[in-house]
C-alpha cells in the first residue's frame, strides 16, 4: 500500500505551495487506494500547534482533501526520538561532541578563510578521553566521510552527491537533548510507514542526511519525489508580493476550490494538452513521474480563466449556494434564476459576482459623471420619460423580453436609435455605463423599482 504524508511546519495557515505538495501526495496515495497522513512538524516551534493544525484542516476541508487517521504532532513524540538517540549512542553510531561554541566558531572562521566548506571536523568522533568540564555535549551521528550518496528520485531521476561535499557528522540532538529536524523526519517517515515522500525540492539537500539516519537505524528507504518549486514570472521563488500565499485568501477572493485545485495540479504536472481536470480525472491520470523537472510558473490569469470556467459551468442552484459566504442569500428571491443567469458569465470570481448582484439589487448610490454627460445628451431625458410612461401602463411584465419589448416600443414612438434609451436607462438602473443587460436588470428588480430608479435620476437632472 502506498502511504504518503503532508508534513507542514505550523505557520498558522496553509501556504499555496504547500497545498500543491499536499495535493500531489494526496492524489498519489488515493489513486492507489493508499493513505494520506498529516503530520505537524512542531519540534522547533513554540506556537499553538493545534490551532495551526486546525487551520490546515480547515483549508483541506474547503478544497476537499482529507487526511487519514489522527494528526501526528512531532512534539508529542519526544520519547520516541530519545529512544533512538540512546540506541545510536549505545551502538556507537552516534557520539557526544563537547566542542564549545567558541571552538566551533573558530573552526568555521578558519574554514571560511581557507575557502573550504564549513563543516564539523570530527574531533569527538572517536574520542575516548575525559570530556572537558563545563561543556554540555550535543549528539552527532556518524556519517560517511567519503563515497557517493545516490537518491533515486521519482521526478529528478538519479541525483548523486559526494559525501564529502554534503555531509559531516551532523547534530541529531542539541545541548538540551532536543532532537533536530532531519533526525525526526527520517524516524517519523519510517515509523509511520511512509512509502513515498513527496515534498518540495527545497528539501533535496536534507535527503542525504535523512538517508544517513535511515541507514544507521536499519530502516527501509522510502521512494522520494522532490517537486520543483513554484516561481513567479521573474523566475524567483513565489513570495507574498506575487499574490496571496494563504490558501484561505483564495476563498475570500472568490475562487472556487475546484478551480484552485485544477490550477495547482497543472503547476508542474501535465497530461497532454488537457487544461481542465476534475478531482476524478486528477485521481485517474496523476502520476508523480509526469511532474516536470523544472520549476513551474505561477500565473494568476490562468487561475482567473479556470475560475470563470468553473463558475460558468455551475448550475444556478450550485452558484446560489457558492455565493452564500459572500453575503448573497437568494433563497427567497423570486427572480433568482434570471439574476444568476445574468451574472454567471460576467464575473471572474464569486466576489465579483456578489458585487454585481449587490449593484443590481440596490438602487445606485451615485452616478458616474461621464456616463451622465454621455447618457443624457439631447432629448434622452424625454425618451426616458416616455419609456417610464409606457412601462407604467404595461401589465404582465415577467421576462427580460417583456421589458425589451417596451424599450422597442419607446424608440419606435420617439423615432430614435436604441442608444437613446439604452444609455440613460443604464445610468438610471445602475449608475454607470457597464453591467449586465438592462432587460435582465429590469426583470430582476421589477416594474416598481425600475420606475423608482428612473424617477430618482430624472429628479437629479438640471432643469432645462
Ligand atoms: N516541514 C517541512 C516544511 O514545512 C516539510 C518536510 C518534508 O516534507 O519532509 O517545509
Amino acid at each position: 500500500m502506498i502511504v504518503t504524508r503532508f508534513a507542514p511546519s505550523p505557520t498558522g495557515y496553509l501556504h499555496i505551495g504547500g497545498l500543491r505538495t499536499a495535493l500531489f501526495s494526496y492524489l498519489w496515495a488515493k489513486k492507489n487506494g493508499g493513505k494520506f497522513i498529516l503530520r505537524i512538524e512542531d519540534t522547533d516551534v513554540s506556537r499553538n500547534n493545534e490551532e495551526a493544525a486546525l487551520a490546515i484542516v480547515k483549508a483541506f476541508e474547503w478544497v476537499g482533501l482529507k487526511h487519514d487517521g489522527e494528526i501526528t504532532y512531532q512534539s508529542g513524540r519526544m520519547d520516541i526520538y530519545k529512544k533512538y538517540i540512546d540506541q545510536l549512542l549505545k551502538e556507537g553510531k552516534a557520539y557526544k561532541c563537547y566542542m564549545s561554541k567558541v571552538e566551533l566558531d573558530t573552526l568555521r572562521e578558519t574554514q571560511m578563510a581557507n575557502k573550504e566548506r564549513t563543516r564539523y571536523n570530527g574531533k569527538y568522533r572517536d574520542f575516548t578521553g575525559t570530556p572537558p568540564e563545563g561543556v554540555e555535549p550535543v549528539i552527532r551521528i556518524k556519517s560517511p566521510e567519503t563515497g557517493t550518496i545516490v537518491i533515486n528520485d521519482g521526478i529528478k531521476g538519479e541525483v548523486v552527491f559526494q559525501a564529502e561535499d554534503i555531509l559531516d557528522d551532523f547534530v541529531i540532538a542539541r545541548f538540551d537533548m532536543s532532537p533536530t529536524y532531519n533526525f525526526v523526519v527520517a524516524i517519523d517517515d519510517a515509523l509511520m510507514g511512509i512509502t513515498d515522500v513527496v515534498r518540495g525540492d527545497d528539501h533535496l539537500m536534507n535527503t542525504p542526511k535523512q538517508m544517513v539516519v535511515y541507514e544507521a537505524l536499519g530502516f527501509d528507504l522510502p521512494k522520494f519525489f522532490h517537486v520543483p518549486m513554484i516561481h513567479n514570472s521573474n523566475g524567483k521563488k513565489l513570495s507574498k508580493r506575487d499574490g496571496a500565499t494563504d490558501v484561505m485568501m483564495y476563498k475570500e477572493m472568490g475562487y472556487t476550490p475546484e478551480a484552485l485545485m485544477n490550477f495547482l495540479v497543472r503547476l508542474g504536472w501535465s497530461h497532454g494538452d488537457q487544461e481542465i481536470f476534475s478531482m476524478e480525472e486528477m485521481l485517474e491520470l496523476f502520476s508523480p513521474s509526469d511532474i516536470n523537472k523544472s520549476a513551474s510558473i505561477y500565473n494568476p490569469e490562468k487561475l482567473d480563466w479556470l475560475n470563470a470556467h468553473y463558475l460558468k459551468n455551475m448550475t444556478n442552484a450550485e452558484l446560489a449556494l457558492a455565493l452564500e459566504p459572500y453575503d448573497i442569500i437568494l433563497t427567497s428571491h423570486d427572480k433568482k434564476e434570471i439574476l444568476l443567469d445574468a451574472v454567471k458569465e460576467r464575473g471572474k470570481t464569486l466576489k465579483d459576482m456578489a458585487e454585481l448582484i449587490k449593484e443590481i439589487l440596490a438602487s445606485p448610490s451615485e452616478y458616474d459623471e461621464k456616463g451622465m454627460k454621455k447618457g443624457f445628451k439631447g432629448n434622452a431625458d424625454e425618451v426616458l420619460k416616455s419609456f417610464a410612461e409606457n412601462l407604467n401602463l404595461a401589465k404582465e411584465l415577467h421576462l427580460p423580453s417583456d421589458y425589451h419589448h417596451i424599450m422597442e416600443e419607446t424608440i419606435t414612438k420617439m423615432e430614435v436609435g436604441f442608444g437613446k434609451i439604452g444609455q440613460p436607462l443604464r445610468m438610471a438602473l445602475l449608475g454607470k455605463m457597464s453591467g449586465p443587460g438592462l432587460d435582465e436588470v429590469m426583470a430582476i428588480i421589477g416594474k416598481d423599482e425600475t420606475l423608482n430608479r428612473i424617477e430618482a435620476i430624472l429628479e437629479k437632472l438640471p432643469s432645462k
